[in-house]
C-alpha cells in the first residue's frame, strides 16, 4: 500500500504567534490521519514552538533550509547539527533558493551531504523554469539537478531523501501541471534516474513528491497517479482547512487503492 508524504512549505510566512495559531488549528484533524505521513516546514525561529507542539502528534517538523560547516563565522546561517536538534527534516534545493539566494546543484549536493551525516530526512526540490520548459528542457534540466545533487550518495542514504518535483512556473501561480504531465516527469525521468543509481528497490520506495499550486480541488487527482507519492505543498498549508483537506484527499486516494486490489 503506497503511504503519501505531504509536507506543508510555510516559507518566509506566520510570526511565531501566527505559525502556533495555524499548527493548533490543524493538528486535530491531521492527527487523526495515520495513513499518511505529514509534516510542515516553518520559518526557521518557529520551529521550536511548532516542534513542540506536534510532540506525540505523528507530524514531523522541518526547517527550509540549512547550511552545510559544522560552525563557525557564517553569520546568519543554520548549521545541520543545529536543524537536527530541533526537526526532523530539512528541504534543500528549493526552485527560491536557487531564483534568489544563488542556490547551485554543488551547494544542494553539500547541503544534502551534511544534511544526511546529521541524521535528517533530507527533501530535495528540482524542476525546470518556464523558459527551459517552453524551450523543451524540462527533461535535460530535470536530469542534470539531479544527477548532481544527488551526486556520491549511497543506496543506504537515500533510504532518507525524498525528492520533490515543482516545475518552476507551477509554485505559487495558480497553475499546476497537469496529473499526468507531473507524473510522466516522475515515472519516465526521475524514477529511472533512481533507479540507475540506487537500484530497482530503493527506487521503488523512494518517494517523489509534487509541488505547485496544490490546492485541496485538484490534489486528489495528482495523486492517483502511479509515481506522485505525496506533495509539497506551499500556500495551501498557510490555511488549516486546505492543508487539512489536501491530507485528506491522499487519505482517500490510499483508501481507493487499497479497495481497488481487493
Ligand atoms: C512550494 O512552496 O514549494 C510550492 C509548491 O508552493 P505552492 O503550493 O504555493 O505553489
Amino acid at each position: 500500500m503506497r503511504r503519501f508524504f505531504v509536507t506543508g512549505n510555510w516559507k518566509m510566512n506566520n510570526t511565531i504567534a501566527e505559525a502556533k495559531a495555524l499548527m493548533a488549528a490543524m493538528t486535530p484533524e491531521l492527527e487523526a490521519i495515520d495513513s499518511v505521513d505529514k509534516a510542515v516546514a516553518p520559518s526557521y525561529l518557529a520551529v521550536p514552538a511548532i516542534a513542540e507542539l506536534c510532540k506525540g502528534t505523528g507530524i514531523k517538523v522541518g526547517a527550509q533550509n540549512l547550511f552545510w560547516e559544522e560552525s563557525g563565522a557564517y553569520t546568519g546561517e543554520v548549521a545541520p547539527a543545529m536543524v537536527a536538534e530541533v526537526c526532523d527534516f530539512v528541504i534543500v534545493g528549493h526552485s527560491e533558493r536557487r531564483q534568489f539566494f544563488g542556490e547551485t546543484d554543488e551547494t544542494v549536493n553539500q547541503r544534502l551531504k551534511a544534511a544526511l551525516a546529521a541524521g535528517l530526512h533530507v527533501i530535495v526540490c528540482v524542476g525546470e523554469t518556464l523558459e527551459e520548459n517552453e524551450a523543451g528542457q524540462t527533461e535535460s534540466v530535470v536530469t542534470h539537478q539531479l544527477v548532481k545533487g544527488l551526486e556520491g550518495i549511497t543506496e543506504t542514504q537515500a533510504a532518507d531523501i525524498t525528492i520533490a518535483y515543482e516545475p518552476v512556473w507551477a509554485i505559487g501561480t495558480g497553475r499546476a501541471a497537469t496529473p499526468e504531465d507531473a507524473n510522466r516527469v516522475h515515472k519516465d525521468l526521475i524514477r529511472p534516474l533512481l533507479r540507475q543509481q540506487f537500484g530497482e528497490a530503493r527506487a521503488a520506495l523512494m518517494r517523489i513528491q509534487y509541488g505547485g499550486s496544490i490546492k485541496p480541488d485538484n490534489a486528489a487527482e495528482l495523486f492517483a497517479m502511479s509515481d506522485i507519492d505525496g506533495g509539497l505543498v506551499g500556500g495551501a498549508s498557510l490555511k488549516a482547512d486546505s492543508f487539512v483537506a489536501i491530507v485528506k484527499a491522499a487519505a482517500m486516494v490510499t483508501i481507493v487503492e487499497h479497495e481497488s486490489k481487493k
